[in-house]
């Protein structure tokens, strides 16, 4: 599943393509995406709204349009936004075809249909993002705020990073790959870390989102660009899905445990 460093990838991607590009028509072939919308309103939502940028708040994609609105999009397991030149047919997996000014298509795919698509006029109509807590890279993210937020938590750390209503952005990934790096147990509570610890965990949250997206995110099963590159951040996981393998710092076979049935992977002699 896309985490903040692949949907930062996509956006940014996107966003050296789309801004100045209007939205010529919209063609749905599998509404599943649209969340109970008719596809003849969401086609009219869009219609004739010109790009100004793309941007991105936890995993959610956000389509600033003008006249104003904004189109708000998440990957879930499998969504993968493409830009491609004209096709004569769409292929099995694409959902939505988005046909812009210039002639390309911005096309909406998913394999398994989880993925969301949007329209609202402000943000704060949107149930998902309101419900979102801090993104990583907000200026509101601050050690301070991260300490006061655990302490106040009852759930183990590894819980605390995954609920996106705390911290947007991070799944089972980048969660094993930050508290690896920041030398904690993903199983000890939110609340028993120290001063010290919780600025260990702030550095390494930025540190790790910051080289995965310097990597392009990682693609382990089906994450590609938008120009269907794949990441690169896998060469550089030291601990999710490494179960058996020796810890890079100590030599110890990283443990696999599961947690609100999802793998955890952790060095139990380097993560206290
Ligand atoms: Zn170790």
């Amino acid at each position: 599943m896309p985490e903040l460093p692949e949907v930062e990838t996509i956006v940014r991607e996107l966003d050296a393509a789309l801004p100045g590009r209007t939205v010529r028509d919209v063609r749905i072939f599998r509404a599943d995406a649209l969340g109970g919308v008719a596809p003849a309103v969401f086609r009219a939502a869009l219609r004739g709204r010109t790009v100004q940028r793309v941007a991105r708040r936890g995993k959610f994609l956000l389509f600033h349009l003008q006249p104003e609105a904004w189109l708000v999009g998440h990957l879930r397991m499998t969504g993968k936004f493409v830009v491609s030149p004209p096709l004569p047919a769409p292929e099995p997996h694409h959902r939505v075809w988005f046909a812009l000014d210039d002639g390309a298509l911005l096309i909406f795919q998913d394999l398994r249909c989880f993925g969301t698509l949007a329209v609202v006029e402000r943000l704060a109509d949107h149930a998902g993002l309101a419900a979102l807590g801090l993104d990583p890279f907000s200026r509101r993210f601050t050690a301070a705020w991260l300490a006061e937020a655990l302490a106040a938590s009852r759930a183990p750390l590894k819980h605390w990073l995954m609920d996106q209503r705390k911290l947007a952005g991070l799944g089972n990934i980048y969660v094993a790959e930050i508290l690896y790096a920041a030398r904690l147990s993903p199983l000890r509570p939110a609340a028993s870390l120290a001063a010290e610890e919780v600025a260990r965990l702030y550095r390494a949250i930025r540190r790790i989102l910051r080289k995965a997206i310097h990597k392009s995110g990682t693609t382990i099963r089906d994450f590609r660009r938008v120009d269907d590159r794949t990441g690169e951040f896998q060469n550089f996981l030291r601990v999710y899905g490494k179960a058996g393998q020796p810890c890079p710092a100590c030599r110890t076979p990283i443990a696999r445990r599961v947690q609100q049935q999802r793998s955890t992977f952790y060095c139990p002699t380097c993560q206290t």
